[in-house]
């Protein structure tokens, strides 16, 4: 599960209304938000909260290392709150639905040396695409 609010707490975070509010829209497990997604659930629970106040937290999260920026349409980013185990994900194309997954080896360490150009090669982003059980139902 993840912890993100009691990580930011541990980490001695100045937690506002309006921060604590944009970490609790992102806690849980398989999150990946769009910023306006995190701006509407946030705005449900807070209704004054701006968008840029929403941006701004945003871009904290990410400097902190506690929220991954993750895209795994080319489209909109999205805010992933599961930042300390390293994953990849699963992307249904009907439903657009995204789980975070592990894959057995190391997908990083499988590139072969001549391919890789020289470079030092320091991370990698799979995405496993397909179709999820409620949309091949
Ligand atoms: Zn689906
Ligand atoms: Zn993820």
């Amino acid at each position: 599960m993840s912890d993100l609010l009691e990580r930011l707490r541990g980490r001695g975070w100045r937690m506002t209304s309006q921060r604590r509010v944009v970490a609790e829209v992102l806690d849980g497990e398989h999150v990946h938000l769009t910023a306006d997604e995190v701006h509407v659930r946030a705005a449900a629970k807070l209704p004054e909260i701006s968008r840029a106040t929403v941006y701004n937290t945003l871009g904290e999260l990410v400097s902190l290392g506690e929220v991954i920026e993750v895209s795994t349409d080319g489209r909109a980013k999205r805010y992933d709150p599961n930042a300390h185990r390293p994953h990849q994900h699963l992307v249904c194309s009907g439903c657009g639905a995204i789980r975070d997954v592990r894959p057995q080896g190391n997908p990083l360490s499988d590139l072969p040396a001549e391919e890789r150009y020289g470079f030092t090669v320091e991370a990698v982003e799979v995405t496993y695409r397909g179709v999820c059980p409620s949309c091949s139902a």
